[in-house]
C-alpha cells in the first residue's frame, strides 16, 4: 500500500473518531440532561407533594383541634346522655360559641353537632339550625358505632345552597362514663386545598390531588371531568399508597385518570398526610418535564451537527491539501530528475520554450551548439538537417528524431543524432526536451566498415571478374590470331598491293569484336573501381533501374555461369529515388552474391534468380528472390545482425545483410526478408522522389 492511500486512511479514520466522538459527546449530554430533567422535576414533584401532604395535614389538624373543643365542651358541661347532649347544645349559646370557634379558620364551612338519630342538633352556618338528618352520611355510620376509629373523614358533597364542595371529619361524642351521645362534625372547603394546590402547581398539565386512600378524590387542582367526590379504587395512586405508605415517585405513561390529553408521559409522587387516611398526589407532564431539555436537545443536535460539519470540511481541506502536497512533490521530484537528467556534464541536454529559447542546457550542449545561439535561441535552420527541426517546432507533432550535419568552428563536420520531444514541463509550461548526441565517429565506422565489407565483396568478385575479364581477352587473342593469320596467308614477296575487300572486310569485323571486347572489359573495370570507391559526394537522384544494371553487369555473368537462371524484370518507367547509386548497387550485389551461394550451396538442379524493380504509387520496390533452401525461421530474425552468418570460416563475414540494412535505412527506406514460398525473398522499398 503507498504512503499516500495510508494518509488518506489516516485522516479518515481520525475523521470518524473525531465524529464519532462529537456524537457520543452529544448523545451523551443528552441523556445527562435527559435524566437531569428526570431527576430535577422528580425532586420537584417531591417538593410540592411534601408541601402539599404538610399544607393540607395541617388544615384539617386546624380542624380536628375545632372537633377536640366541641368534645371539650361535652366534658365541661358532664353531659351524661344524649337527650342531655340535644338540650344543652341547641342552644343559642352554643352556636355563637360554634362561630366563634371557626371564625378565622378559613377552611372551616361549618361545625355541626350530630345527635345519635343524625340529626342536627345546631350547626355553625345557622340559627335555629334546618331540620337536617345525616344519619346516611358515611362519616356518621362510621362514628356512630360502639368501637369507631378516632377520627372519620368522609366524602367530599357539594353543598346544595352554596354549590362548595365539602368534606367531613368526624368524631364520636362519649359521655365520661362511655355512652355515645352523638359525633361531633367540621365541614372542610375542597375549595381551600384546590387554591393553595393551583398556587404550588408547576405548570398547566400538572395537577395535585388530594384522596382518601380508599381512592376517592376530596380535592384538586383542577376538577376537570368532574373528579370530586369520586372514588377510583384502581387509581395508580392507590396502589403506590399500598405498596409505599411513606411517600413514592413512579413514571407512568398509562393514560390519566381524566384523560383529556394524548400526553400521557408523566412523574407521579405520592405524599402521606400525616395523621390521616389521606395522601396527596402530584403529577407532571412530560411537556412540562422536557421543555427544557428539548432545548439542550435541539441546541446540542445543532452543535454537534455544526462541528461534524467542521471536522468534515476540515478533513476535506487536509486531504485536499495532501493531495495538492503529494502533486507538488510529484512535481518537484520530476522536475529534480529532469533537472539532473539536462545537467549531466556528458549529455548533450536541453530544455527549449515553445519558440526555441533555451531554458536550461548542459555544459556539452553548450560547447557543441554554442555557434548556432543567436539572441537565446537555437538556430539550426541553416544547418544540415536542420531544417526539419524548424519544421518540428512549428507542427503539431510530439517527437521527432533526426540527424544534422554541423560545421564545426576548426573547419570538421559532426553529425548530432538529435531527439526532440514536447513536453509540458511543471513551471515551465510546453517546452522541447532536445537530447543529442554526437554520432560522428559511430557514423565513419559505419561507412568504413560498409567500405571494407565492400572490399570482401570485391574480392569475393575477384575470381568471377578474372573468368569474366578472360572471356573478351580470349576473344580479342583469337580475333588478332586470325587476324594475323589471314595477312601471313599473302605472299610477302608479291609487291604490296591495295587489299582486297574481303581482307577490309576480316580486318574490319576482327578489329570490331577486339573494340567492343575491350570496351566491355573496361566498362568491368571500370564500374569495379567505381563500385569499390567510398562515395563522397552528396545524395542525388538516380534510377533504381541504373543499379540493378550495375549489379547484375558485375555479377551477373558469374552467376549466369554458375548454371543459375538469372531473371531480371525492370518497369520501363524511370524509377527515381534519393542517394548513392554505388550504394544501391552494393546492396543487389550483396543480395545476389547471397543468393548465388545459397543456390551453389543447394545443388538444386533448376537455380533461379529473380531481380525485379518497378515503382509503385508510394515506394520503388526492388525484390531479389532465389529458389535456393530459404531462411529457416529459427534465424530469420538474426540475419540482419552484424556478423551473423551461416558461411563457413573464411567465407562469410556477416556483414553483407546488416551493412545493406544500415545502406537502406539512410536512404529513408526498408530492407526486409519477406514471406516465399520457396527460397529466400529479400524487398527493397524506398521512398520515390515523385509518385506516378
Ligand atoms: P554472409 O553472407 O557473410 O554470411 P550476410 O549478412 O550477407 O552475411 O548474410 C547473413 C546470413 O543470412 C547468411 O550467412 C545466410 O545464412 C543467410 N542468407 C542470406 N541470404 C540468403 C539466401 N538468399 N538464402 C539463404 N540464406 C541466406
Amino acid at each position: 500500500m503507498s504512503t499516500d492511500a495510508s494518509e488518506t486512511r489516516r485522516i479518515a479514520s481520525v475523521t470518524i473518531a473525531i465524529v464519532a466522538l462529537t456524537w457520543l459527546v452529544a448523545v451523551g449530554a443528552i441523556w445527562r440532561s435527559y435524566s437531569n430533567s428526570v431527576e430535577t422535576w422528580t425532586s420537584t414533584a417531591g417538593l410540592a407533594a411534601e408541601m402539599a401532604a404538610a399544607y393540607s395535614g395541617k388544615s384539617i389538624a386546624a380542624a380536628d383541634l375545632v372537633l377536640k373543643s366541641m368534645l371539650d365542651w361535652i366534658s365541661e358541661e358532664d353531659i351524661r346522655t344524649s337527650d342531655q347532649f340535644r338540650q344543652v347544645f341547641s342552644q343559642r349559646h352554643y352556636f355563637d360559641k360554634l362561630r366563634e370557634r371557626i371564625a378565622n379558620i378559613e377552611q372551616i364551612d361549618v361545625a355541626t353537632f350530630i345527635a345519635t338519630d343524625g340529626q342536627i342538633i345546631i350547626f355553625s352556618r345557622s340559627f335555629p339550625q334546618p331540620g337536617i338528618n345525616l344519619a346516611d352520611r358515611d362519616y356518621f355510620k362510621e362514628q356512630i358505632r360502639p368501637t369507631p376509629p378516632p377520627t372519620s373523614l368522609g366524602n367530599v358533597v357539594q353543598n346544595r345552597g352554596t354549590g362548595r364542595w365539602t368534606f367531613y371529619k368526624a368524631r364520636q361524642a362519649r359521655s365520661r362514663d362511655g355512652n355515645i351521645l352523638g359525633v361531633v362534625i367540621v365541614g372542610i372547603e375542597a375549595e381551600y386545598f384546590a387554591e393553595f394546590f393551583r398556587r404550588i402547581v408547576p405548570s398547566a398539565d400538572s395537577s395535585i390531588t388530594f384522596w382518601r386512600t380508599d381512592g376517592t378524590v376530596l380535592a384538586s387542582s383542577s376538577n376537570k371531568g368532574g373528579v370530586l367526590g369520586r372514588r377510583f379504587p384502581n387509581a395508580v395512586s392507590s396502589s403506590l399508597f399500598r405498596e409505599h405508605p411513606q411517600g413514592a415517585s413512579k413514571w407512568l405513561t398509562t393514560p390519566r385518570l381524566i384523560n383529556d390529553s394524548n400526553e400521557h408521559e408523566r412523574i407521579l409522587t405520592m405524599r402521606p398526610i400525616a395523621n390521616e387516611p389521606a395522601y396527596v398526589t402530584i403529577s407532571i407532564g412530560a411537556e412540562t418535564i422536557f421543555a427544557a431539555w428539548r432545548t439542550d436537545r435541539n441546541v446540542t443536535l445543532a452543535l454537534a451537527l455544526g462541528l461534524t460539519g467542521i471536522i468534515l470540511w476540515a478533513s476535506r481541506q487536509s486531504l485536499h491539501y495532501q493531495t495538492a502536497n503529494k502533486r507538488r512533490r510529484a512535481l518537484e521530484f520530476e522536475r529534480q530528475i529532469l533537472q539532473a537528467v539536462v545537467d549531466m556534464p556528458l549529455a548533450l541536454t536541453a530544455i527549449l520554450a515553445s519558440d526555441g529559447r533555451i531554458l536550461r542546457s548542459s555544459l556539452s550542449f553548450d560547447a557543441a551548439f554554442r555557434t548556432f545561439v543567436q539572441s537565446g535561441s537555437l538556430r539550426l535552420a541553416d544547418v544540415a538537417g536542420g531544417e526539419s527541426i524548424a519544421q518540428f517546432i512549428r507542427e503539431p507533432r510530439d517527437q521527432l528524431q533526426t540527424d544534422i550535419n554541423v560545421p564545426t568552428p576548426t573547419g570538421e563536420r559532426r553529425v548530432y543524432h538529435v531527439a526532440i520531444v514536447k513536453k509540458e514541463i511543471p513551471g515551465l509550461g510546453p517546452c522541447m526536451v532536445v537530447v543529442a548526441s554526437d554520432e560522428t565517429e559511430h557514423r565513419a565506422a559505419q561507412v568504413a566498415l560498409a567500405q571494407s565489407a565492400k572490399m570482401v565483396t570485391l574480392g569475393e568478385m575477384a575470381t568471377g571478374m578474372a573468368h569474366e575479364l578472360n572471356q573478351p581477352i580470349n576473344i580479342i587473342h583469337m580475333a588478332v590470331q586470325n587476324a594475323l593469320g589471314e595477312l601471313e596467308f599473302l605472299d610477302s614477296d608479291l609487291p604490296p598491293a591495295a587489299p582486297t575487300p574481303e581482307i577490309i572486310s576480316l580486318i574490319t569485323e576482327k578489329l570490331t569484336i577486339i573494340l567492343s571486347q575491350t570496351t566491355r572489359a573496361a566498362s568491368l573495370i571500370s564500374h569495379m573501381r567505381v563500385f569499390g570507391r567510398a562515395p563522397n559526394e552528396a545524395s542525388s537522384p538516380f534510377d533504381a533501374r541504373s543499379a540493378c544494371e550495375g549489379a547484375l553487369n558485375l555479377v551477373g555473368q558469374q552467376i549466369r555461369t554458375r548454371g543459375i537462371a538469372l531473371n531480371v524484370e525492370v518497369d520501363d518507367r524511370p524509377t527515381m529515388v534519393m542517394g548513392h547509386q554505388t550504394l544501391l548497387e552494393q546492396v543487389l550485389v550483396n543480395l545476389l552474391i547471397n543468393a548465388r551461394d545459397a543456390l551453389a550451396a543447394s545443388g538444386y538442379a533448376e537455380k533461379r534468380i529473380d531481380v525485379a524493380c518497378h515503382a509503385t504509387n508510394a515506394s520503388i520496390i526492388l525484390e531479389v528472390s532465389d529458389n535456393g533452401p530459404g531462411i529457416p525461421d529459427s534465424i530469420r530474425d538474426r540475419v540482419f545482425d552484424p556478423f551473423f552468418t551461416t558461411k563457413e570460416t573464411g567465407s562469410g563475414t556477416g556483414l553483407g545483410l546488416s551493412i545493406s540494412f544500415g545502406i537502406i535505412k539512410d536512404m529513408g527506406g526498408t530492407l526486409s526478408l519477406a514471406r516465399s514460398i520457396a527460397g529466400a525473398r529479400f524487398l527493397i522499398e524506398l521512398p520515390p522522389i515523385f509518385s506516378y
